[in-house]
């Protein structure tokens, strides 16, 4: 078997084989020059923390070996042959396979300056290096896009003497994610911390270099700063299939139980675009860590097993800012109506639900971990919004929110600077 992509997905991918009962090789190739490491900390305590940064590993090369896993970091796959079954690597190896399991994950959109330069971005430990260096040296930052890896970084930095601006075009951040509600109130934390939140505003272009950038906004006013960086989504690293014959849609196209449309070719985590799961309304790619790891191994048992099981795990995210975690549980929908059930939107721990008619669509909160777990599970088993209501003391619905369709704030500064 070979697993292409060596991070949350892959390993878990891995651990679904042998899991599943697969007891041949098993071959890891990763582009990255690091042992797999846990990525989510990149924007929280290790960019923050004294000293070097310390990665999390997310395995030990002793339990690699115990697996039988065998890991070929720097090996970057550029080609597929799905006729005679191998893995094209940069260093023009042929990997052979009888079954290849795709975990590429994605990559963050990019912006570039007038001067032709791409803008710092946060995903790997490079990436981290120079953002620490920068916001050490001068001491401020401009964030472009205020998605959770914007916003997380934002609160990272703030409670560390860094002074932080947010640019993005809606007036809301995070609203087709958290609802209305919640990212109301996650915007008044920010506002309380001393973030300088520039919002109904677009990117119109960037100039200048580290240590004096000038951004030029739709309103036409120019916001200077020493340093900035972008956190305007992802895509998915799937061009190194373009060719080989795989359905390819901002993504690799997987059905229900993870088959890509070449027999014997599969595909997990960030990079797959799922074509169907009862938890969401469309075909659409799932990009956070909990997901990788639990479609990886829901593939890796199908591929061991022979099985085509579908894979219905309620999509699950967390973010964490200013010391609050933020958790939620499915997908919030257009038009839902958003129900505070559990605490105070004021308060440290509250929980929100979301839903229409009769249908509970997911559940966000602040805290309230132990509560999750109900709601959780009543998601799962496609349960009711009579049957939410039914688990806590329920109060009166406080927004009907109406999320932002995926042509959201982040693809709106991108097109605008591309447009300059
Ligand atoms: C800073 C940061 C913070 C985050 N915080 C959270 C969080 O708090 N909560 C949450 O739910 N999610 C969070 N996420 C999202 C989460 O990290 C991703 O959803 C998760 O990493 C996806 O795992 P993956 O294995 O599918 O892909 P990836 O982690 O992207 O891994 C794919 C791997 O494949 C490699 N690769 C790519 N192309 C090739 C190729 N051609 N050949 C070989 N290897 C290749 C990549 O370099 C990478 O190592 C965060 C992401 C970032 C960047």
């Amino acid at each position: 078997m070979v697993i292409v992509g060596a991070s949350a997905a892959g390993l878990s991918a891995a651990d679904g084989l042998r899991e599943g009962g697969y007891d041949g090789r098993i071959v890891i190739l990763g582009d990255e020059q690091h042992e797999p490491y846990d990525r989510p900390t990149l924007s929280k305590k290790l960019l923050v923390s004294q000293g070097e940064p310390q990665l999390h590993a997310l395995r030990t090369p002793e339990r690699l070996e115990a697996d039988g896993v065998t890991l070929l970091l720097g090996h970057r796959a550029v080609g597929l042959d799905v006729d005679r079954h191998y893995v094209v690597t940069e260093n023009g190896d042929a990997v052979p396979w009888d079954a290849v399991i795709i975990t590429t994950g994605s990559r963050p959109r990019t912006l570039v300056t007038t001067e032709a330069e791409t803008l710092p971005v946060l995903r790997t430990p490079a990436d981290l290096g120079l953002l620490r260096e920068a916001a050490a040296r001068y001491g401020q930052v401009t964030l472009i896009g205020a998605g959770l890896i914007g916003l997380e970084i934002a609160s990272s930095l703030s409670g560390h003497h860094v002074e932080v601006t947010v640019i993005n075009d809606l007036e809301l951040p995070l609203r087709n994610i958290l609802g209305e509600p919640v990212a109301e109130q996650v915007r008044e934390l920010h506002r309380r911390h001393g973030v300088d939140l520039l919002l109904g505003v677009s990117v119109e272009s960037v100039s200048g270099g580290p240590g004096s950038y000038s951004v030029q906004l739709s309103d036409g006013s120019t916001h200077r700063t020493s340093f900035v960086l972008v956190g305007i989504g992802v895509e998915a690293n799937d061009e190194w299939l373009d060719g080989s014959g795989v359905a390819l849609d901002a993504g690799v196209v997987v059905d229900a139980a993870g088959r890509a449309s070449v027999p014997g070719v599969w595909a997990a985590g960030d990079v797959a675009r799922l074509l169907s799961h009862p938890s969401l309304p469309e075909s659409t790619r799932v990009e956070h860590w909990t997901h990788a790891i639990e479609h990886g191994r829901h593939v890796g048992l199908n591929v061991a097993r022979g099985s085509h099981a579908d894979y219905a795990a309620v999509p699950y995210f967390w973010t964490e800012q200013y010391g609050r975690r933020f958790h939620g549980y499915g997908r919030i929908r257009p038009g839902d109506t958003a129900q505070l059930v559990e605490g105070a939107l004021d308060e440290e721990e509250y929980l929100v639900l979301y839903g229409s008619g009769e249908k509970l669509h997911a559940v966000v909160s602040c805290g309230c971990v132990r509560s999750l777990r109900g709601y959780r599970k009543l998601l799962e088993r496609n349960g009711t919004w009579r049957e939410a209501l039914d688990l806590t003391g329920h109060t009166a619905p406080i927004h009907t929110t109406s999320p932002p369709t995926p042509a959201d704030a982040t693809t709106n500064v991108r097109k605008n600077v591309e447009a300059s």
